[in-house]
């Protein structure tokens, strides 16, 4: 298949890692979705950017923690340009806090946004690249669904969540050319992290092995190397993580 005509959606690319993976697979030559959920100027910035680099963009706004707006951006994708090869559930949002403070509600936004709408996307693209006899799914779950952190239940039990579906989906899709994998990044340097003070992150770099956080690209290129050219790689966890967690 053409790399030039692949067509790639990537939630939550209007900044951070899903921003980074957006221009990455744009590099590879892919025809790019750059989806946000409120961050509209920025989104644009980034699908100029990946026009720039020659390849098309669609900008298209849509929560994808509310099932009919995630089934929506699919099928709008699919309308537009008949085909989605490669399907990159990135979105994820944090509202840390111990459980003892926790609410329904941060549990809720956190389960339903960051696990919710990779079940809600992959479904919606399923039948796309069954039709295709080919497709590549990949979640972004984190080394917290497999570590767990302080203050970070809702976020780890979603990541975890995260890692057990691509499981189960990449047995079910196997036989129809489908790779489901996930992406698990340690720390690495985007506005989420920066939401953490100063101190937790100095902690926190003192128990990296290779003692610095991880950078939007380093996650990319992993992501880039799974729609391109990791064939036969389907239903794992691959870590980039600086040896956090091993
Ligand atoms: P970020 O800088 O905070 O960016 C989050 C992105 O998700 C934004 O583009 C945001 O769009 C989008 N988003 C949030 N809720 C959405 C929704 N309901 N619908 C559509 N888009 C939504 O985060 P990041 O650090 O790049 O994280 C990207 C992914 O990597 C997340 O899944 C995160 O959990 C995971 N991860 C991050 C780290 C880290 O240390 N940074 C580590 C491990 C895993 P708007 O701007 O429009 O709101």
């Amino acid at each position: 298949m053409s790399q030039a005509r692949q067509v790639a959606i990537v939630t939550g690319s209007s900044r951070g890692i899903g921003r980074t993976i957006a221009l990455e697979l744009a590099r590879r030559g892919m025809s790019i979705v750059v989806n946000y959920h409120s961050s509209e100027s920025e989104a644009q910035g980034v699908a100029s950017e990946v026009c720039a680099l020659g390849v098309d963009a669609l900008c298209l706004q849509a929560n994808v923690a509310d099932p009919d707006q995630a089934r929506g951006l699919v099928e709008q994708v699919h309308a537009q340009w008949g085909r989605v090869d490669v399907m990159v559930n990135n979105a994820g949002i944090t509202r840390d806090k111990t459980l003892r403070k926790l609410t329904d509600d941060d549990w809720l936004q956190v389960i339903n946004t960051n696990l919710g709408s990779v079940y809600y996307c992959t479904t919606a693209v399923m039948p796309i690249m069954i039709e295709q006899n080919y497709g590549r799914i990949i979640n972004i779950s984190s080394y917290v669904g497999q570590a767990g952190n302080f203050g970070q239940a809702n976020y780890g039990a979603s990541k975890g969540g995260i890692i057990a579906f691509t499981k189960t989906a990449a047995l079910e899709l196997a036989r129809y050319g489908i790779t489901v994998n996930a992406i698990a990044p340690g720390f690495t340097e985007t506005e989420m992290l920066s939401k953490v003070s100063a101190e937790v992150q100095e902690k926190i770099r003192a128990r990296i092995p290779m003692g610095r956080f991880g950078k939007p690209q380093e996650v990319a290129k992993v992501v880039a190397f799974i729609a391109t050219d990791a064939d036969y790689i389907t239903g794992q966890q691959i870590n980039v993580n600086g040896g956090v967690y091993m």
